[in-house]
This record gives C-alpha cells, sequence and structure tokens, in this order.
C-alpha cells in the first residue's frame, strides 16, 4: 500500500492502564486514577438530570452547528456565533487545524515538553516540526520567535503549559504576539484555563479582537469534568474559523455532548467551587514537596510535576502497587518526574502517603 512515510514509525497514543486493569493485575480492590487531568468532582447536576430527561430520538444525527451551544457560548464570552468552532473534544480541533494549514514544505514552531498532539498532527500532515526547549518549565517566546520563518505556518502555545502547568502572562503574551508575523496562525491551547487563579494572564477574547491570526482553543473535558462526552471549542476572527468549518466533520459534536456541555456552561458555581478545590488540594501537593524538599513547579492546572530526582518509571510502578495510577515524567519528557492529577482532599493525602513512604522505602533499600 502507498502508506505516507511519515506514518510508517508513528506510535498511537498511550493511553495509560484503566482502573480496571491495575485492580485485576495487583489484585486492589480500591485504584484512584490521577493520571489524565480528569475532575475528580465529576461535572455539575445539571448534566445528569438533563441526560435522564432525554427523549429525543437516537436515530437521529446531531445538530451539525450545535446550535444551542454554540448561542449559549457566544453569550457567555460575548463574542459573534461565527467566531466560534466546536470539535468531538480540543483533540478534534488540534486535529482539524493542522489538516487545514500544515502539509510538506511549511513548518510548525512549538515548546517541547509540550502537549504531545501537535507534533503527532504535524508528522501526520508531513510538515517540518520545529521544537523550542522550554525554560524553567516555561515556554521560551523569545526562542520560538527566533524559529520562526517564512514556511512557518502555525506556533503552538500551551497555556497554561501541560506538562508543567506553567504559565505565560499578559504582559509576555501581548509583546510575543505583536512580533509574530501576519501569516502565521497562533493556536493558544487552554485546556487548563478555568483552573488559572494568577490575576496576570491576558483575557483572551480581547487577544483574539486584537489579534486575527489568534486561534484559542478549550475544552469541556477538564475543570467541567466531561471528558467522556467529547466536547472541545475554539474561538478565534470569523475570517480564519470559517476554513477550519469547512474542514470539519460535518458531525464532529454528538448530541449528548452538546446539550450536556449547555447544562455545565450554565452552572459556573460548580466550576468555581471545583477551581477553590483544585487550589487546596495544589497546596496538599507543595506542602510534601516543601518537606520532602523536592522540586516542583508552581501550577495553575489541577496536575503537578514533581521531581523524584530518580527514574519516574519506579515512582510511577510503586504508586500503581499502592493503588494509584499516576503519569511517569519518561513518556513526557522529564525522565525522574511524574505528574500527578490533583484528586479530592482524600486522594490527594492517600497519594502523598505512598509517595512518602516510597521516598522512605528508597532510602532504607
Ligand atoms: C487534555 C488536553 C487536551 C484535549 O482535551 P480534549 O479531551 O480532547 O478536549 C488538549 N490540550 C491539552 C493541553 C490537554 O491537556
Amino acid at each position: 500500500m502507498k502508506w505516507k512515510k511519515q506514518i510508517l514509525d508513528l506510535e498511537p497514543y498511550q493511553p495509560g492502564r484503566t482502573i480496571e486493569a491495575v485492580k485485576k493485575e495487583f489484585n486492589l480492590e480500591k485504584v484512584t486514577k490521577l493520571a489524565s487531568n480528569e475532575n475528580p468532582f465529576g461535572c455539575s447536576p445539571l448534566v445528569k438530570e438533563w441526560l435522564k430527561n432525554f427523549d429525543r430520538s437516537f436515530a437521529l444525527y446531531p445538530d451539525g452547528y450545535a446550535t444551542e451551544l454554540r448561542k449559549e457560548m457566544a453569550k457567555r464570552l460575548n463574542i459573534e456565533e461565527n467566531q466560534l468552532l466546536f470539535g468531538n473534544g480540543s483533540d478534534n480541533i488540534l486535529q482539524v487545524v493542522s489538516s487545514t494549514i500544515l502539509e510538506p514544505g511549511k513548518n510548525t514552531v512549538m515548546a517541547v515538553p509540550t502537549f504531545s498532539q501537535y507534533r503527532h498532527n504535524a508528522v501526520i500532515a508531513g510538515a517540518e516540526v520545529r521544537e523550542v526547549p522550554l525554560i524553567n518549565g516555561a515556554h521560551d517566546l523569545d526562542g520560538m520567535l527566533a524559529a520562526i520563518d517564512e514556511n512557518t505556518a502555525i506556533v503552538w502555545i500551551c497555556n497554561p503549559n501541560n506538562p508543567t502547568g506553567v504559565y505565560i502572562t499578559e504582559d509576555e503574551m501581548i509583546p510575543f504576539l505583536k512580533k509574530v508575523p501576519d501569516h502565521v496562525l497562533v493556536v493558544l491551547d487552554e485546556a487548563y484555563r478555568e483552573y488559572v487563579v494568577a490575576d496576570d494572564i491576558y483575557d483572551a477574547v480581547s487577544l483574539v479582537k486584537t489579534f486575527k491570526n489568534v486561534l484559542v482553543t478549550r475544552t469541556f473535558s477538564k475543570i467541567y469534568g466531561m471528558a467522556s462526552f467529547r466536547v472541545g471549542y475554539a474561538f478565534g476572527h470569523p475570517d480564519i474559523i470559517k476554513y477550519f468549518n469547512a474542514v470539519r466533520e460535518p458531525f464532529n459534536v454528538n448530541t449528548f455532548g452538546q446539550g450536556a456541555a449547555v447544562q455545565a456552561l450554565r452552572d459556573q458555581e460548580f466550576i468555581e467551587e471545583c477551581r477553590k478545590k483544585n487550589r487546596q488540594g495544589l497546596e496538599q501537593f507543595y506542602e510534601f514537596c516543601r518537606q520532602e524538599k523536592l522540586n516542583y513547579f508552581p501550577s495553575q492546572t489541577n496536575f503537578i510535576l514533581i521531581d523524584f530526582g530518580c527514574n519516574g518509571d519506579d515512582v510511577f510502578h510503586y504508586l500503581m502497587t499502592k493503588g494509584y495510577i499516576v503519569r511517569s515524567g519518561n513518556a513526557l519528557g522529564f525522565p525522574t518526574s511524574v505528574r500527578v492529577t490533583v484528586g479530592s482532599k482524600e486522594q490527594n493525602e492517600g497519594v502523598i502517603e505512598a509517595m512518602r513512604s516510597f521516598i522512605k522505602e528508597r532510602a532504607i533499600g
């Protein structure tokens, strides 16, 4: 067959082990997954209520325009309906953006380490990938500017960055955007935006008003606690949104996702509560790191990258035997760290205790 040559050694995404698989393998009764930055508090009760009362036919295609969700979102963000793009998770949006713009002969600039899908999609599209190393967990914006040339098509910025949790302030972002040439699309992946409490972050809506080459992506998978529904969205200038809308699949957000997302948006109290509890959870981890003298990046997200100064796989495997699934930093570009999703207070206490006993046993053994 005539495969594209760049996909021949492409690896499928490694989704991490499921709770059921770990229970079985280690003969555990209770297993807690703190690996994929899902919301430990689930989603708004309004979503469950809406689903329970759902009485439309399963045989009908979803609304390809996501009319109700679009109206609700436009109102919330105070933007026009034609500034919005919806997707089957924001992963789908990243894919659509890539396939709309990238092709052989063009290049794309991103940080490293960052979210894996920017590179993955660019490789599939046959574009050259230019990776600019993080500095202290943060995007090297000057380095990224230096990597841009006349063939650069997209710059990907993950803000706050996954897997470090570090964010870019307004004072850093605006001068950067002013220097990016007009022919370059800047994608700001804000999957964790709702977790940010720092008050010096920019206002994304006013950014896209000023900079027509900026696209902001967000998701219902993280703080909204709806990863299983697969709903993501993006906003930007109507002149760029129209091309992505033409490329996307016609029915890329399912009926249940659309309806659930409308409900979730209406319950901002729930979001506020989650943001608050997440902050308290992060403090639990900071305290642990200070006591054990471990390095970590201060986080504006619902995860924390902790450096254990040894192979991250060892920490990962040990925690799994104790019933906690985290992500080894090995796969994330930080080989001596693990990335832990902030859970409920009790879950955090549990995983912290397990991490403490890892450190103790290592000191003895
Ligand atoms: C989780 C995540 C996404 C993708 O989320 P979806 O479930 O596809 O909406 C995108 N970007 C980053 C940085 C993420 O961490």
